[in-house]
């Protein structure tokens, strides 16, 4: 599998699981994606390189109704989690490590992978520029009850 990044759009007001869901339920989340990868990246197939897995969420994001969709959990390792957050490696200074990670895992070159990250942000520009919708149907196929916060209104009165 190839890595890819889907930057969160900063028009999007709910982009992290970890920080909405109660600790029990993340917890129970992540574990299911941890045993379901056989406890190792989904990307590159490593076991961590001596950290311990993180759990990444999948959104889908649909250019045309502005929908943004929870669409999975993916088990990753701390490098290949790394390139997924790559506006935020930027800011953190990680991003060269992560564009080698990138190139490496996709047998990319240089020029290859700047092409790569025009294109990523390019997007990430445009999506920034809409309202999305957020459609986090799938955690309740997962069990998972999200009281108040499909109420955006509501979350941001709490803020
Ligand atoms: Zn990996």
């Amino acid at each position: 599998m190839k890595l890819t990044i889907e930057l969160v759009p900063q028009t999007c007001f709910f982009s992290n699981l970890r920080s909405n869901l109660s600790k029990k339920d993340w917890d129970m989340l992540r574990q299911q994606c941890y045993f379901r990868a056989n406890y190792r990246c989904e990307i590159c197939h490593s076991t961590g390189n001596g950290f311990s897995l993180e759990c990444h969420e999948i959104w889908h994001y649909d250019d045309e109704t502005h929908v943004q969709s929870l669409t999975g959990l993916v088990a990753l390792c701390r490098d290949c989690h790394r390139v997924k957050h790559m506006a935020l490696a930027r800011k953190m200074g990680w991003h060269y490590q992560a564009e080698e990670h990138l190139a490496e895992i996709n047998n990319w070159n240089q020029i290859q992978v700047s092409r790569y990250l025009d294109l990523v942000f390019d997007v990430f520009e445009q999506r920034s520029q809409h309202d999305w919708k957020l459609d986090i149907s799938w955690l309740a196929g997962m069990g998972v009850t999200l009281p108040d916060m499909l109420d955006r209104d509501a979350q941001l009165q709490g803020l």
